[in-house]
């Protein structure tokens, strides 16, 4: 998982489209020789090479740039083959030392070309971006652990690495590993699956296993919701958690569900984790969508103006993904059509995604996700029942609809069980309010925007 082009397709895949990233990259495979800086892409066909390499050339040469850490050649060939790919060498000796070689990687899992420097600050994540900083800086933080806290796609593992990266910058001799909450359940139950089979391959893989824990300086693990239900890696990573914390040595966490409602981990592990700093990282506000996009299209070779970026934030709010797919798409639409970035041209770029985000919503859709997402039929929500839980979960339907629809206020009391229309204001005002102060509101309602658009 941890080779070089298994990245670049990765980073591909964050930025772009679905459809785009299916049609023409995903079957793309690639060899590469770092120290002689150059990768030869495999294409399926001659016809598809032509179109990829016009299309999106640029934008796997920045990509493949990135990861590499410098400039890199890229050789494209017809896969017609199969022996071609094989008899490339992939030599790793003497790699040198400026650019992160792919042992570097695999050994720290850090990825490179996430760092603060290409991190836009915001109110959304000022908080974060700032904690992130600190633990990275000093020797013995007062934050550990630090627990990142946000939705999808809003900057979590990019912090991460970040702080990764620069701790590593700061104390080049530390010990560093960056791994996802997955990958350790897999690692861990590959272990476990040797326990009944063979003793001694099972004591020596377990010895393996846990000595890349021991003695690190920072530990960073993504996703850490991932390790719900899995008992066995909780207690594991319990261990780990207590050699390394007290005895001030950081852990770094990031988690998309708020500590709180972790289902399925031990409480003293629970206890353990939200014992240090939570910080959450919020959907970008107007003008760090700006900043973002204007971000992104300078690196990617793109002239965006800055009123195009403005109308782009306008219409796409929910996340940095969804920016920078945008980016990806208005940079293979203008080099194809050889045409500049404009207002015009833009709006002809992204009417997929424009048209995707601005669908009507109806009330039914809000009804439904929200009765859902508290455990209750639409129904009840509009029932005169006024149990804590029910009141709470009709406010938030009251409140989104009142967000996202363009409802009067009497015709949403109507819609929602026949309820006047001081009822509605003061369950849109009491939401409005408390979401600025209530992490777990605030992300219930992040979660619930995300699927009512979608
Ligand atoms: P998450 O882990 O929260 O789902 P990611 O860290 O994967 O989100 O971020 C999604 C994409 O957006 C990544 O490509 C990341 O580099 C980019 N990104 C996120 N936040 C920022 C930011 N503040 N500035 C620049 N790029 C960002
Ligand atoms: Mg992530």
């Amino acid at each position: 998982m941890t080779d070089f082009w298994t990245h670049c397709l990765e980073a591909l895949r964050e930025s772009t489209p679905a459809q785009i990233y299916q049609n023409w990259y995903a079957d793309l495979t690639a060899e590469v020789e770092l120290e002689a800086g150059s990768v030869a892409i495999f294409v399926s066909s001659g016809f598809k090479m032509n179109k990829v390499r016009e299309a999106y050339g640029q934008t796997i040469q920045q990509i493949v740039n990135r990861i590499a850490g410098k400039e890199m050649e890229i050789v494209w060939q017809v896969k017609e083959d199969e022996t071609f790919a094989a008899s490339m060498t992939n030599a790793e000796d003497n790699a040198p030392a400026q650019s992160p070689s792919e042992a570097d990687i695999s050994k720290t899992g850090l990825l490179p070309y996430l760092t603060f420097e290409n991190m836009v600050e915001g109110q959304a994540n000022q908080m974060a971006y700032a904690s992130g900083l600190q633990v990275a800086s000093s020797p013995k933080s007062i934050y550990n652990p630090l627990f990142i806290y946000g939705g999808v796609g809003l900057g979590k593992t990019h912090l991460m690495h970040a702080i990764g990266n620069r701790f590593l910058a700061n104390n080049p001799k530390a010990k560093v590993l960056c791994i996802s909450a997955q990958q350790y359940v897999q690692e861990f139950m590959d272990v476990m699956r040797l326990r009944n089979l063979n003793n001694e391959r099972f004591s020596e893989a377990m010895r393996q296993f846990e000595a890349r824990y021991r003695g690190l300086d920072l530990l960073l693990i993504d996703d850490i919701q991932s390790f719900g239900g899995r008992d066995g890696t909780q207690t594991n990573f319990f261990l780990a958690f207590e050699n390394m914390v007290p005895h001030g040595k950081q852990i770094v966490l990031t988690s998309d569900t708020y500590p709180r409602n972790l289902k399925e981990f031990q409480e003293r592990l629970l206890s353990r984790l939200t014992q240090g700093l939570i910080v959450t990282v919020e959907p970008p506000e107007f003008d760090m969508r700006v900043q973002i996009l204007l971000q992104k299209a300078e690196r990617s070779g793109l002239d965006m103006p800055r009123e195009v970026a403005e109308i782009i934030a306008k219409k796409l709010k929910s996340n940095v993904r969804e920016l920078e797919g945008a980016v990806q798409q208005v940079l293979a639409y203008t080099r194809f059509h050889q045409v500049d970035v404009t207002i015009d041209t833009v709006k002809l770029a992204l009417r997929d995604i424009f048209k995707a985000s601005s669908v009507p919503v109806t009330i039914e859709t809000i009804q439904q996700t929200v009765a859902q997402h508290y455990g209750f039929k639409v129904a009840e929500l509009n029932s005169k029942s006024r149990k804590a839980k029910l009141v709470r979960a009709r406010q938030v339907a009251i409140y989104l609809a009142r967000e996202l629809t363009k409802k009067s206020l009497p015709e949403l009391g109507e819609l929602f069980g026949g309820r006047d229309h001081a009822t509605v204001i003061y369950a849109c005002k009491k939401i409005a309010s408390e979401r600025n102060t209530d992490e777990e509101l605030k992300y219930d309602l992040h979660l619930l925007e995300q699927k009512i658009k979608s």
